[in-house]
């Protein structure tokens, strides 16, 4: 199906926030794209238009603003729903993956039975930055056996190299900073 919008219109719904949370951050807004039902079911065509029902197992989310895309995605495509979530989040057995921030560490986890090994899935996030998040969200996958055939993000801030961390597999972004 063709995409219903443009990348220049995602690109001026989302709100620069500067320093937020803090200092020297700019913060990409994402809120004003999904109060636009157009945009935002634009966004979603966007995010899965290399994709038809029935060709994706599981569309796995990252905590927490990579949720509202994944979810919406996984229900165009006919697709599961699996949510990696911050360390103690997740009421049931889990796996975890550690990985670095710019100072100390965080933990991302992933329900021991979120997938089945084969499962064919899309890994989808709000945004794109240093490559840690999606990097560990990945490791997740691959514990579990998924087969990981994309990697979709509305906002790619270029500039941090996150792709560094994502080598070897297809990353999509429609906005790139
Ligand atoms: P990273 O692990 O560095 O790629 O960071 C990606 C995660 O942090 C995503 O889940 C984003 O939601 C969030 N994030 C990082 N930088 C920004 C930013 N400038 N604006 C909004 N969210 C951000």
């Amino acid at each position: 199906m063709p995409a219903t919008i443009t990348v220049a219109e995602i690109e001026s719904a989302i709100r620069n926030v500067p320093d937020f949370p803090k200092t020297g951050i700019q913060f990409k807004d994402i809120t004003p794209l999904l109060a636009d039902a157009r945009l935002f079911a634009g966004a979603i065509d966007l995010l899965t238009r290399n994709f038809t029902p029935g060709s994706v197992d599981a569309v796995v989310g990252i905590d927490a603003r990579g949720f509202i895309f994944a979810a919406a995605a996984a229900t165009k495509l006919k697709a599961g729903f699996v949510p990696v979530r911050k360390k103690g989040k997740l009421p049931y057995a889990t796996i975890e993956q550690d990985y670095a921030l710019e100072y100390g560490s965080a933990t991302v986890a992933m329900h021991t039975d979120a997938l089945k090994p084969g499962a064919r899935v899309l890994l989808i996030d709000d945004l794109l930055a240093t490559g840690g998040t999606s990097a560990a969200a990945v490791a997740l996958v691959q514990k579990l056996g998924g087969n990981i055939l994309e990697l979709g993000f509305l906002i790619e801030l270029k500039f941090l190299n996150g792709r560094e961390k994502l080598k070897h597999l297809p990353v999509r972004s429609l906005v790139v900073y």
